[in-house]
């Protein structure tokens, strides 16, 4: 089975695919947490990417294609993914398509959020994530708050902020989403895969209501 989130940053992306993943035991790459590791790992990717991630723009597609690709061939992904975050440009989704036709494969549901732009800076800037690369777990300090202060309820590790998540950044990745991600939109919509959800505080619907809709469905 394989998905694709599509969306904006800060529409929750990673929390469908984190629930999506555990319930139907498909694993998810994203290729945002890939070149963080790089970076905090201190690799020659790390250090490639690291400015691109710290303005807010898209690492080029050359270079993403490159590492996704290598990341789809490993053995753990052979019956299925969730790809968060890829692709993000016309190119990668092109790339993608041939990549997954040379290997027998085809995309089963693009996975569209859609929230208004003034409640995505706001979800972005209250985001905390539980540093345990194993966990991952994401709250919001406002609608989804921790138990205990700076502490993940799932695993009792440390929470992080983001360093590109601050209203500056985060500005910078909006602009960039809806010039260069949001037309690939149209593409999964014209081959029949696309499935767009509304995730907004004002029609109290999130990402953890998407996830649960989208679990009855691709049980079934
Ligand atoms: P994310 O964790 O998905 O919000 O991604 C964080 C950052 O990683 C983005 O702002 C980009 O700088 C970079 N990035 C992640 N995925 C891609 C992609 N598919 N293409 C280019 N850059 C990406």
């Amino acid at each position: 089975m394989i998905i694709i989130m599509l969306g904006a940053p800060g529409t929750g992306k990673g929390t469908v695919a984190g629930i999506l993943s555990e319930n139907l035991n498909v694993p998810t790459v994203s290729s945002g947490d890939i070149f963080r590791k790089a970076i905090q790992e201190k690799t020659e990717l790390g250090k490639e990417v690291e400015g691109y991630l710290s303005r807010g723009e898209l690492v080029p597609d050359e270079l993403t294609i490159k590492v996704i690709e290598a990341r789809l061939n490993e053995p753990d992904l052979a019956n299925g993914v969730i790809l968060d975050g890829y692709p993000r440009t016309t190119a990668q989704a092109e790339r993608l398509d041939k990549f997954l036709s040379e290997h027998g494969k085809k995309i089963e549901l693009a996975i569209n959020l859609e929230t208004p732009r003034e409640e995505l800076i706001e979800r972005v800037v209250n985001r905390r994530i539980c540093e345990n690369s194993e966990c991952k777990t994401i709250y919001n300090l406002k609608l989804n708050p921790p138990k205990q202060d700076g502490i993940c309820d799932k695993c009792g590790s440390k929470l992080m902020q983001r360093k590109d998540d601050n209203e500056e950044v985060m500005n910078n990745r909006l602009d960039t989403y809806f010039k260069q991600t949001q037309p690939i939109i149209d593409f999964y919509d014209k081959k029949g895969v696309l499935c767009t959800y509304e995730v907004s505080v004002k029609i109290n619907r999130m990402g953890t209501d998407v996830a649960k809709e989208l679990t009855e469905r691709l049980k079934k």
